[in-house]
């Protein structure tokens, strides 16, 4: 690991640039707002597309025709001393240390936390593009709402049989149980459960009358069908596409070490590899532990935040950044607004034979999905606060250094 870098005390402040206001960016910046707010030289600000907060956890109930709470980035951030831009981020420069927005601005910075999350990976099959609706935004959760709301009958494909697909089938089909749900995947559904978790997500799945089609490798998206690798199309109205994690292009763009999916590779601080400025968090960071590079969650993307804005406390005051651990300890995956499985983990996240299913693991869910905001609230008078969580213990002690 390099030594710190002391910012001296000069006339300029030292400029955090945050990119992405999304579960692991809001961490990010409202930890590090609080943390220097009254005491350093420091100016944050934070960059996203929209003011109002895209709760990705409920993107399924929005789908589905739900209307989730409009919570506002600037009025979270009111008092923290950080700055909110809206805008679109177009290019990141990592020599200059310059972002580019879309209306043209530029913003300077002196280190940047990069928290642009990830979208469903359309292009990996030919017409998904096209004709999939996604579940990337608040606007295309709600432009497959309006369509499920206009078809009175017919077939819903629901492609892709990880948990953001088994909540989103499970969605549509408690809520419109006029429509056929057919929930398709290479792989069985929950098949990284215990198996008596398993069986209470199919049975729940079969309540809700989802078809649940294992096996099938999509080849193509049609405009009324999902073609697969092998054997006969599948006829679908509606094909909604929750496969693969896609990221944006920015940071391989610039010149930031990325990995053979695009996330930037960070050292165990959360740094780039290839760029020390560049603190990387969320979905957009491949971030190794001891287990293995994390899979994207809300779980683990808010303690990425966090603890990159304590890395660069740490870093502005001289001192040296301590490794990121992080441990798994939870699955929770609802089925509709009553049921629900809770899959608690060992770190690794393999499972445990801990679980809840039915009512008391859809309140648990829903307690968890509703958790980030009162966090960050709480974490603007307290900083401390939002600084716990499992740190795996044996699973990550060992962190091989870069
Ligand atoms: C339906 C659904 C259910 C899920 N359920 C769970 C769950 O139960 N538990 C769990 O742990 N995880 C769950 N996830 C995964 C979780 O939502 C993600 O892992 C999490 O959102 C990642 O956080 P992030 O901050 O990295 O990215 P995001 O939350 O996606 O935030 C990224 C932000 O960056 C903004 N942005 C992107 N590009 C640009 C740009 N170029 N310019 C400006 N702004 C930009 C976006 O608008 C967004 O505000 C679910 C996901 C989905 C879709």
């Amino acid at each position: 690991m390099s030594a710190p870098q002391r910012v001296e005390d000069t006339a300029t402040p030292h400029r955090v640039v945050i990119l992405g206001a999304g579960y692991a960016g809001m961490s990010a910046a409202i930890q590090l707002a609080a943390r220097v707010r009254g005491q350093k030289d420091v100016q944050v600000t934070v960059v996203n597309a929209q003011e109002r907060f895209t709760e990705r956890l409920r993107l399924h109930m929005t789908a589905s025709g739900q209307q989730p709470a409009e919570l506002s980035i600037p009025q979270l951030l009111a008092g923290t001393g950080a700055r909110f831009v809206r805008g679109w981020v177009t290019a990141v420069d990592a020599e200059a240390r310059t972002v580019r927005i879309d209306d043209d601005r530029v913003l300077h910075y002196d280190t940047l936390v990069y928290g642009l999350g990830g979208v469903a990976d359309t292009p990996a099959v030919p017409g998904a593009e096209e004709h999939a609706y996604t579940l990337n935004s608040v606007q295309d959760a709600q432009l497959l709402a309006d369509r499920l709301a206009r078809l009175g009958s017919g077939t819903v494909a629901v492609v892709g049989s990880g948990l953001t697909g088994v909540e989103t089938a499970a969605e549509i089909a408690e809520r419109h149980p006029e429509l056929h749900v057919v929930l398709l995947g290479r792989h069985e559904p929950g098949t990284d459960m215990h198996p008596k978790v398993r069986a209470h997500l199919h049975s729940g799945l079969r309540r809700l009358g989802v078809e649940v089609r294992s096996g099938v490798e999509v080849a193509k998206v049609l405009p009324d069908a999902v073609r697969p690798a092998s054997g006969e199309s599948v006829a679908a109205e509606v094909v909604v596409w929750t496969s693969g994690t896609r990221v944006s292009p920015l940071a391989a763009a610039a010149g930031l070490t990325v990995d053979e999916r695009g996330r930037i590779v960070t050292d165990q601080v959360l740094r780039s590899v290839s760029h020390p400025q560049v603190y990387a968090v969320g979905d957009a960071a491949a971030v190794r532990q001891g287990y293995g590079v994390m899979h994207g969650t809300c779980q683990g993307g808010m303690p990425t935040g966090v603890h990159a804005a304590v890395s660069i406390v740490r870093t502005l005051e001289g001192k040296q950044p301590k490794p990121f651990r992080f441990g798994f300890y939870h699955t929770p995956v609802s089925l509709g607004r009553r049921d629900a499985v809770v899959q608690f983990t060992r770190p690794d996240n393999s499972p445990r034979r801990v679980y809840m299913t039915g009512r008391p693991a859809a309140w648990y869910k829903e307690t968890v999905t509703a958790s980030p905001w009162p966090t960050w609230g709480r974490m603007k008078k307290m900083p401390a606060s939002g600084a716990i969580w499992p740190r795996g213990g044996r699973f990550t002690r060992k962190v091989q250094a870069r």
